[in-house]
């Protein structure tokens, strides 16, 4: 049986192929319209250029190029293929393209036409055979070979098991590790989401869905979640290649469904123009891959009516939980999209709070996130042990993140492991206090990262991002924390910053913050 995630995706194509799939942003200014046909075709010459190269069985696809229609269709061709695709940030310079292609050995490199003398001495020196360019207006040598191939092409028989990509891991916790994902794993996510969020198929009343895609494509977020869900349920995309508020603003009429991380919600709401009226066409916000603010959750509601769904995953299993859409049958019938929480788990995930013993917690205990279902990964990439060491005896995965489930079913992360702050014997969780510092007068953002300390092992260091105009005073906000956190939670210093250090997915990235702040009771 044909377990190929394309062959899903390709069966789910709107019997009209001649209907626009992607509507995308051009260079020039201009919106270039691809129909379901074109993407079809498209990634059946890559496929089949891919296969007159007659690389090993499990192939890696390696590819830095920025966001294009094209580099979507060389997603689908490796598929198509049979090979593993795997997507690099385009932030990443040459030390660490260094590390990703001397670890992963990809048989084929495609990158940005102008990067091509630095990658190519980088992937010929570690064996890659192969290397081609893509430029975001179509240019470069991989289009220009792959033109001389056919535009159809039978996918490649796979079964649940095969690997379909790797996904480097974001590193903000430490060195990037390749999660290894399977077309199984990719597919029955896909699946779920489609149903739990309520995906519009173009045969049905109103039409199909229309997805603002406006992500990166080398990630989760949206590489799996955005496109899969578009193209499994045949709806068309408007495709961006970078986030511009105003070009969001100015396409959502024609939309129905908006994914972003949290850090495009609030960029959004900078914006006058974002009201009831420009929204009035949207079927669903959904954010994720960080905490979503619940100011940003409740200042969403005010101007637009409309409550974000967040929700929660990661690259090593896709996507775990979710804000309910519609009514939960599961949990009561529960529809409520409740902020600060990451929702139930979804359909065929299991999830459970354990304590450090691993042993299960009772609702509404803090402990740690371990998961099983159909979507966790096969393993990290050429890291056996420390695969071993992040799944249970039973099977789970550990990962990583701190949190609970209450009583209702609704799940809270409260931090990841690694930014636990244990000061003088008690166990401190960083969005606890980050929450509290957020709601003082004057404040943007915070973080809260642990420093060593000679009496409590560890303490708090709090870093402050002011609203615009306003200077909070570092003495004060400590002074007004103490009337609302215990005596052990309070950060021992208070710094006032312009900004936090985030990497390309909008993360804080705290271990940068707990090396600069290490010295500060020292
Ligand atoms: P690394 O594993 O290399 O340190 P990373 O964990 O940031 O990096 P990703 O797989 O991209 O790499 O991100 C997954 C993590 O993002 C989750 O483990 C979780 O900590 C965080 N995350 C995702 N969605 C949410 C959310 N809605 N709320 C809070 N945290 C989230
Ligand atoms: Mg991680």
């Amino acid at each position: 049986l044909d377990c190929n995630l394309f062959s899903a995706l390709r069966a789910a194509f709107p019997a009209d192929l001649d209907a626009t799939a992607i509507e995308a942003s051009a260079p020039d200014g201009g919106w270039l319209h691809y129909s379901w046909r074109d993407l079809d075709r498209a990634s059946a010459r890559i496929a089949n250029l891919l296969a007159s190269l007659q690389l090993p069985a499990g192939s890696r696809i390696a590819v830095q190029v920025e966001k294009s229609v094209e580099a979507l269709a060389l997603y689908l061709a490796t598929l198509r293929a049979g090979h593993v695709y795997l997507p690099l940030n385009t932030a990443y310079q040459q030390a660490e393209i260094e590390y990703f292609i001397g670890d992963a050995e990809p048989a084929v490199v495609v990158c940005a036409p102008a990067n091509f003398g630095w990658v190519s001495r980088i992937a010929f020196t570690a064996g890659t055979r192969h290397v081609f360019t893509l430029g975001e207006d179509r240019s470069g040598s991989l289009l220009e070979r792959a033109v001389h191939f056919g535009d159809e092409q039978l996918p490649v028989a796979r079964g649940q098991g095969d690997l379909a990509a790797i996904l480097y891991t974001s590193g903000t916790t430490g060195r990037s590790k390749g999660a290894m994902l399977t077309h199984g794993n990719l597919l029955s996510n896909a699946l779920v989401l489609r149903d739990y969020w309520g995906w519009r198929q173009p045969q049905e009343e109103g039409g199909g869905d229309v997805l603002i895609h406006a992500l990166p494509i080398f990630h989760v977020h949206g590489l799996f979640v955005a496109s899969h869900g578009a193209l499994l349920s045949g709806s068309r995309m408007i495709w961006l290649p970078r986030f511009d508020a105003r070009v969001v603003l100015e396409q959502l009429p024609r939309a129905t469904v908006f994914m972003g991380v949290p850090t495009l919600y609030v960029r959004l709401l900078a914006e006058p123009g974002l009201t009831r009226e420009a929204a009035r066409h949207m079927r669903l916000f959904i954010s994720g891959s960080a905490p979503l603010l619940i100011e940003t959750f409740r200042r969403w509601q005010e101007r637009t009516g409309y409550t974000i769904l967040e929700r929660y995953g990661m690259s090593e299993t896709a996507m775990l939980t979710s804000n309910p859409y519609a009514p939960d049958a599961r949990h009561g019938g529960l529809a409520e999209r409740r902020g600060g929480t990451v929702g139930f788990p979804l359909p065929g995930v299991g999830l459970r709070v354990v304590d450090d013993a691993g042993q299960p917690l009772a609702a509404g205990e803090v402990g740690h996130i371990q998961v099983c279902g159909p979507n966790v990964f096969a393993g990290y990439w050429r890291m056996p042990e420390k695969t071993a060491e992040e799944f249970t005896a039973d099977g789970w995965f550990r990962t990583g993140d701190v949190g609970l489930q209450d009583a209702e079913g609704y799940v809270t992360i409260v931090g990841r492991n690694k930014d636990l702050i244990i000061s003088g014997g008690y166990n401190v969780y960083p969005a606890e206090v980050e929450g509290a510092l957020n709601e003082l007068a004057g404040v943007q953002e915070s973080a809260v990262v642990g420093v060593p300390h000679p009496d409590f092992g560890e303490v708090g260091v709090a870093l402050v991002v002011p609203r615009p105009g306003a200077q909070p005073d570092p003495r004060a906000m400590l002074e007004e924390l103490r009337t609302r956190l215990a005596n052990y939670k309070l950060p021992k210093r208070c710094v006032v910053v312009p900004q936090l250090p985030r990497n390309a997915m909008g993360k804080v990235q705290k271990n940068l913050l707990r090396e600069e702040y290490r010295q500060s009771f020292a």
